[in-house]
């Protein structure tokens, strides 16, 4: 057993059999981009970037520059795209270590110009088309001049072209998913018409990997399936019904172990503002664990946690570092005792999607927010 008190594992094979997986569904000529930002969906971004590089994988999207210079010190080669947002006194930074940047204006354009003349190196952008999602990205009547803004700078060279889809993860209306599709194939046009032809054209987020071939172009971008799970029950729903084969498994699972057993009678109140209350002799675990950590405050008398394949509820509200679960059910309930908050444990798994229904969110947030000081320990 590791020596930590509060510890993530991934496990290994997992997340290759998700890689495999995904790539085998790709369209021809498309290559995979690992989308590894938030610490890798929480998994922590160097022991998955590790792995993944180890079975193949040549390109990764991180959200923020800092995040981006670490990748390039693990793997020189890589093709490494900022997909966020970075300050202007940053952008020669990203050029000297040959990072790819999103960009959707000429100010960004002009100011990776300058600096990169003055290292007389190339700095690699990817457009970024607003088709619909009014998040980052340069507007359809604003594309011809960023382009010419580009050709214009000869130290930028255009290295792809991208968007991003509002709502792919329900196939029960794809209508504006279509449209932005189509919007993206104008703008390409476009792109095309100027005289550019950027190796990396892409738009698929995981749900659109999975579901439509026609939007893999050459490159997609994905996330929450290689970590094996769905981006949305719908699109599980879907990749059933239309017989995709796509067996994802999830990567992460999350543990501590009991720092103390405590019995205590019925009728005594457990944790700060005395908010519930023991209803018959209860044997509490106490286990190294709190919102600090990720797990949710709002998870507060309705998490449960797994000890000894026994589903143990927490009692009263999660603390920062700490929280209190009803571990009567546990024969023989010991200290030190492994407790498992997301995974696996008997019969039983304590998934990322049921503390996200438990506390009104999505997986990717509850995964995300595990706190990035925890050991990552690869199994
Ligand atoms: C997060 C993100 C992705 C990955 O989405 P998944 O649903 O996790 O596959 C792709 N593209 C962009 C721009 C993103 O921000």
């Amino acid at each position: 057993m590791p020596v930590h008190r509060t510890w993530v594992e991934l496990d290994e094979r997992a997340l290759v059999s998700n890689l495999n997986v995904l790539r085998s569904l790709l369209a021809p000529g498309a290559r995979f981009c690992a989308v590894v930002k938030a610490n890798a969906y929480g998994h922590g971004l160097r022991e998955t970037v590790q792995i993944l590089a180890r079975n193949g994988v040549d390109a990764f999207a991180v959200d923020s520059l800092d995040d981006a210079l670490l990748l390039r010190s693990l793997l020189p080669s890589a093709v490494i795209l900022v997909s966020g947002y970075v300050v202007r006194e940053r952008l020669a930074e990203a050029v000297r270590a040959g990072v790819s940047l999103t960009v959707y204006d000429k100010e960004t354009v002009r100011a990776l110009d300058a600096c990169a003349g003055a290292d007389v190196r190339t700095a690699a952008v990817h457009v970024k088309v607003e088709t619909g999602t009014n998040r980052q990205g340069v507007l359809p009547e604003g594309l011809a001049d960023l382009l010419e803004t580009i050709r214009a700078c000869p130290r930028v060279s255009l290295e792809g072209v991208s968007t991003h889809f509002a709502n792919i993860e329900d196939p029960a209306d794809t209508r504006f998913a279509t449209l932005q599709l189509s919007r993206f194939q104008e703008a390409l046009n476009a792109v095309h018409a100027a005289g550019f032809t950027p190796p990396f054209v892409h738009c698929a987020c995981s749900a659109a990997l999975i579901l439509y071939p026609d939007t893999h172009f050459s490159l997609v971008r994905a996330g929450i399936s290689l970590y094996g799970h769905w981006s949305a029950p719908e699109t599980q729903l879907a990749a059933i019904k239309h017989m995709v084969k796509c067996d994802l498994s999830p990567v992460l699972s999350w543990k501590t172990r009991v720092a103390q057993v405590k019995q205590v009678p019925a009728g005594v109140s457990v944790g700060y503002g005395l908010s519930e209350t023991t209803r018959r002799p209860t044997r509490l675990a106490i286990l190294p664990v709190g919102y600090w950590d990720g797990y949710d405050r709002s998870l507060s008398s309705v998490g449960e946690v797994l000890i000894a394949g026994n589903r143990c509820k927490v009692m009263g509200r999660v603390c920062m570092n700490m929280l209190m679960v009803d571990a009567s059910a546990v024969p023989n309930l010991q200290p030190e005792q492994e407790a498992v908050l997301i995974g696996r444990g008997g019969r039983h798994h304590v998934t990322a999607e049921e503390l996200a229904a438990r506390t009104g969110t999505i997986a990717y947030e509850v995964l995300s927010r595990i706190n990035p000081t925890l050991p990552r320990i690869v199994v």
